[in-house]
Formats: structure tokens, C-alpha cells, sequence
């Protein structure tokens, strides 16, 4: 099969060219039989062109033309010309090309689902065929988007003298919050690599050796459960900076995420952009990545409530918990049922029950409107601004879960009364800063550090190290995307000692964090640089400038939500052989079909 090399790509051709002979290369997408004439399109990387055969004037290539199928691979060389009915949908729409030669380069089998924007088979189907699903405008359009952002990446850091290092994939184990994916080691056997969960320790340790300001587009591995949302393998933009605060990190971030908006999606960000504590999300949004494209926000009620006679509320209050409500507006006609499905959502987050008023037409009803006095009533009208038709929904348990369950409750409600949908279009980001440098793990019954145990607690709590370390805050700072993730970082603790008090107060023994992070430690000593640094999921950033909510769509072979490769099946069993060579045996009650 003769193979004649294009002169043009297919979806670039333009009424420039019209009158020019052209050679393409490409993808049969259609074949269709209209009015006497022969319509191919054939598609390219960079989109589509028309062909057409006139049998009349060449009966031969009309033949072989009615062979084609859908994905043979052809050359066709013809001349271009203005179309009679222009089609305004793709660019190369006023042009479509007069055959005068072509040949089939490869013939393909029938794909088993259609190559179309409006596919319907199955995401399964779809990913064990992964390389025809990539011929897909969709996936090809947002691996184009994804190239854009790795490009900004490089350009935007190298012009503002950050160095790209890459880091190992092979290392240490050194778990970092999550389960680490282990390579064995065949000269070593019974030894393994870890493939990293990020850069981190490498990262710090380049700032000890003074390579200030260093980037890197960085594959990271993490274990865990999965969840749609996540991958075993992602990517990120990871960062580090010497002799920093945490403001420089966020103004060199918060400019790169305006310059990648304008590149893309040319739409203007202003900067800079709103800073929460995590006190703050926490007590107004219910939650440490708040969406706050819709006002729908918390009231701590505790002052408003503190002589009431509701036995409920009365005992958070004495045990020291939090009331606290939401004001979902026009949904006091919610019924029975659809109050009951609310309760069962909150109890999802952990709540124990959910309590609420309606007002409507002049009147108060509801699951605790009996118990309330005449001047709560007022005082709440006034802390909520009820209209008619309003519904309150209270939450009164321990600060952590009373704020999170009014959190998960706000979207629920903004997705249910449509306000989701209204602000769709808005980009909110936002950074929250000053996290808790601890939390509390209760079936370990110890600190774990809520970033990383390389964290830096804020220099004025560094005394509550000793009296309080629960309320120590970090020196750390997420960004944050219409109530998404994308970033998070930190700035670091450069000294030795207090990096070792860190893993004291975490319960990690000092022969445990000598054994693992021992030479992070060591380094340290050697005239460490106070630094700092951050990673944004390179994966969620596309996706959110795309706006796809599936991780899939922004990587070119991804996993299922259960971590399998259809398309090469991975992971796969071994050889005997293999595992010979890496001294591992399989016990016989651990092998999964
Ligand atoms: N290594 C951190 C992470 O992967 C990011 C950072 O602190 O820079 O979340």
C-alpha cells in the first residue's frame, strides 16, 4: 500500500488555498453517497476536510471510493475549491477538495463504537479502545487544552528564573500520608523503591542545595482507595522557593493561574485574589475548599440561643458545641419527603438528626418551631433575613461536624434550587491560609500533621507546641476553585530541631524519623535556606478549564475508578520466572482474579 506524503494538514486548509493542488493524509470520519457525487471527510490532528469524487470524470476513484470504510487511512491528492454550500460548523468549511488521486494507506477494522462527538457507548468500551476514543474531537480538544497549560508552565516559571529539575521516581519509602505504590528491587531482594507521592523531600532538599526556585511538571503515585475524582497516578505543578514567605508563593501562583485563564479561555482574572482563614471557610462555608460563587452562608447561632429553653440546643451549648443554621431561601414549601431526604443527607456527613423551621404566609412551623421563644423567632428573622417562604435548617453537635454538615447542606440546597446552574460560568478562586498545623486522629489516638509533617507552624504559636498543639496554626495556604481543590502548599520547617519536635508530637519515634526521614534531617544541619512551596493538580486545573467533572477526560490513559488499565490490563500477573528474579513469592490465599 502506497503511501504519498501530504502537503497540507486536513483542518487547516483555508479559501487561501483555493485553485492550489493539495496532498492530505488522514482518517476516512464519513463516506456518503449524494446526489451522483462521492463526500469523504477525512479527518487530521488538526480537524477535517471535505473530499469529493466526481464518477462521472473519474470513474476508477469513484470504485475504490465506495470501498472505504470509516478509519481506513488514505492520501488524496485533489485540488481545492470553493464549496457550493458552505458549512459554517468547522473551519474548513468554505473549502472542500476535488480528487483527482488517492490510495488507501491501511484499511481498519469496524470500530467497535462510532467515532463521534455524540457517542454513546460506554466509558468501559470506550477505554479498552482507548486509542479510537482519542480520535474523538472531545479527547483530542482537551489533551490540546492540556498541552497549552504544560507549555504556560514552562515558559511562565523559566521567565520568572525558576529551574525545572527532575526529581527520582525511584525512592526511599517514606510515607506521606498516603499508601506508597513499592517497586522491589532485584539486586537487593527484599528491599523496594517507592514511587513518590510527590517531590516533597527531593524538592526541600534542592533548596538545601541552593537551587532557589525550582518547578517540575511531576508524575506523583499515591495508593489509595479511589474515588472518581482521583487517579493512582497523577500529575502536578509542584514548586519550591528559597528565602520566601508564604506571600511571595501566592503572588507567583495566583499570577500564573491569571496568565494560563487569559491564555486558554481568554477571560481576565483580577488579582489578588480573596484570602480566608481556615477559621473562617470553616464557620461560613462548612468546609476548608469553600465555593463562594453563591452567598448561602453559616450563622453561629450560640449568642442568639444562649437562654433557650430547647433542650437540644441547650446541651450543645453546655457541652461546648456549635448551633449553627442556613437560611435555604424559597424552599419553605419543601414537603415532608423532601425534608426527610435532607435529613438523610446530613446524616451522611455525621449528623445526628436536622432541625428546621419554615416560615410561610405569616406563620412558623416546623420540626422545632414550638420550642422557640417569640424574641428568637425575631432574632432569627434578622440573622437570616427571612423572606416568606424561607426554610432555616439548624445543625447543633461539635464544631467540626456542625459546620460540616451545614457545608454539604449549602450545596445540596444551591444544587437543588438551580443556583448551581445560574453561576456555572464564574470562577471563584480563592486561598485559605492559617490551616490547623495538626488534627486529631482518633483511632490512632495521635496528632497527624494536617499538610505534611514538613509544614512550618506560625512563628507566634510555636509556644503551643508544648501547652496546646491543637491549636497551633500553619504556616499553609490551598487554592481553591469554585469549591474545588487545585493546590495546596506550605512553607517549610528549615530547622533541624523543630523539624524532629514535629515528629515527636506525632508520636513518630526518633529512631522511626531517623529511619525514614533521616537524611531530610540530616540535611538541614547543613545551612538550610528558610523555604517554601506549593503543587496545583495539573489534572483538576484542565479539567476545571475545560469544565469536565471527569478526571478521565484530561489524561490520555487513565485508570477506571478501580485503578485497571482496560486497554493493556494492567496490573497483570508475572511470570514465575520474574518474580523468581526479584526473590517474591505470591501467597496463595492473597492472589485476586
Ligand atoms: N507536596 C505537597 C503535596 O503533594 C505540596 C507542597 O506542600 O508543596 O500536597
Amino acid at each position: 500500500m502506497k503511501f504519498v506524503k501530504r502537503t497540507e494538514k486536513c483542518g487547516l486548509l483555508n479559501s487561501s488555498k483555493i485553485g492550489d493542488e493539495v496532498i492530505l493524509n488522514g482518517w476516512v470520519a464519513s463516506n456518503r453517497n449524494l446526489g451522483g457525487l462521492l463526500f469523504i471527510d477525512l479527518r487530521d490532528r488538526w480537524g477535517i476536510a471535505q473530499l469529493v469524487i466526481e464518477p462521472e470524470n473519474f470513474p476508477q476513484l469513484a470504485e475504490l471510493g465506495r470501498t472505504l470504510r470509516s478509519e481506513f487511512v488514505i492520501w488524496a491528492k485533489g485540488v481545492v475549491r470553493k464549496r457550493e454550500s458552505v458549512n459554517t460548523k468547522i473551519p474548513t468549511g468554505e473549502v472542500e477538495i476535488l480528487l483527482t488521486d488517492f490510495g488507501i494507506i491501511n484499511q481498519s477494522l469496524l470500530p467497535p463504537f462510532e467515532i463521534s462527538d455524540l457517542t454513546d457507548a460506554n466509558e468501559e468500551l470506550r477505554l479498552k479502545y482507548r486509542y479510537l476514543d482519542l480520535r474523538r474531537n472531545e479527547l483530542q480538544n482537551n489533551l490540546v487544552v492540556r498541552n497549552k497549560v504544560y507549555q504556560i508552565v514552562h515558559k511562565y516559571f523559566y521567565e520568572n528564573d525558576f529551574m525545572e529539575i527532575e526529581t527520582p521516581l525511584l525512592m526511599k519509602s517514606t510515607p506521606e500520608g498516603a499508601r506508597d505504590f513499592l517497586v522491589p528491587s532485584r539486586i537487593y531482594k527484599g528491599r523496594f523503591y517507592a514511587l513518590p507521592q510527590s517531590p516533597q523531600i527531593y524538592k526541600q532538599i534542592l533548596m538545601v542545595s541552593g537551587f532557589d526556585r525550582y518547578i517540575q511538571i511531576a508524575k506523583c503515585f499515591r495508593d489509595e482507595d479511589l474515588r472518581s475524582d482521583r487517579q493512582p497516578e497523577f500529575t502536578q505543578i509542584d514548586c519550591e522557593m528559597s528565602f520566601v514567605e508564604q506571600d511571595d508563593i501566592i503572588s507567583i501562583f495566583e499570577n500564573f493561574i491569571k496568565v494560563t485563564w487569559k491564555k486558554v479561555l481568554n477571560v481576565d482574572l483580577q488579582l489578588p485574589f480573596a484570602r480566608l482563614s481556615y477559621k473562617e471557610a470553616m464557620e461560613n462555608y462548612g468546609s476548608d475548599k469553600p465555593d463562594t460563587r453563591f452567598d448561602i452562608k453559616i450563622k453561629t447561632l450560640n449568642t442568639l440561643f444562649q437562654n433557650t429553653d430547647f433542650q437540644v440546643f441547650k446541651q450543645t451549648l453546655e457541652n461546648n458545641g456549635i448551633i449553627a443554621g442556613i437560611n435555604a431561601k424559597g424552599c419553605g414549601n419543601y414537603s415532608r419527603k423532601q425534608i426527610d431526604t435532607l435529613t438523610e443527607f446530613a446524616k451522611k456527613y455525621g449528623a445526628r438528626g436536622l432541625a428546621y423551621i419554615k416560615f410561610s404566609e405569616g406563620t412558623v412551623t416546623g420540626s422545632i418551631a414550638k420550642f422557640l421563644s417569640e424574641q428568637e423567632i425575631q432574632d432569627l428573622k434578622t440573622t437570616f433575613q427571612v423572606e416568606d417562604n424561607d426554610l432555616i435548617l439548624f445543625i447543633s453537635d461539635k464544631w467540626t461536624r456542625t459546620y460540616t454538615v451545614l457545608g454539604a447542606l449549602r450545596l445540596e440546597i444551591a444544587r437543588q434550587t438551580g443556583i448551581i446552574e445560574q453561576v456555572k460560568n464564574k470562577f471563584n478562586f480563592l486561598w485559605v491560609v492559617d490551616f490547623p498545623l495538626f488534627e486529631y486522629d482518633e483511632t490512632e489516638e495521635r496528632y497527624v500533621a494536617m499538610h505534611h509533617p514538613f509544614t512550618s507552624p506560625k512563628i507566634e504559636d510555636i509556644p503551643l507546641l508544648d501547652t496546646n498543639p491543637g491549636e497551633v496554626r500553619a504556616i499553609a495556604h490551598d487554592i481553591v476553585l469554585n469549591g474545588v481543590e487545585i493546590g495546596g502548599g506550605s512553607i517549610r520547617i528549615h530547622d533541624a530541631d523543630l523539624q524532629k519536635k514535629m515528629f515527636n508530637l506525632m508520636n513518630i519515634s526518633e529512631k522511626e524519623a531517623e529511619d525514614k526521614f533521616g537524611f531530610l534531617l540530616t540535611s538541614l544541619k547543613y545551612g538550610a535556606p528558610p523555604h517554601g512551596g506549593i503543587a496545583l493538580g495539573l489534572d483538576r486545573l484542565t479539567m476545571l478549564l475545560i469544565g469536565t467533572d471527569n478526571i478521565r477526560d484530561v489524561i490520555a490513559f487513565p485508570k477506571t475508578t478501580s485503578g485497571l488499565s482496560l486497554m493493556d490490563n494492567a496490573p497483570s500477573f508475572v511470570d514465575e520466572k520474574q518474580l523468581n528474579e526479584l526473590g517474591i513469592a505470591i501467597s496463595p490465599n492473597s492472589k485476586t482474579m
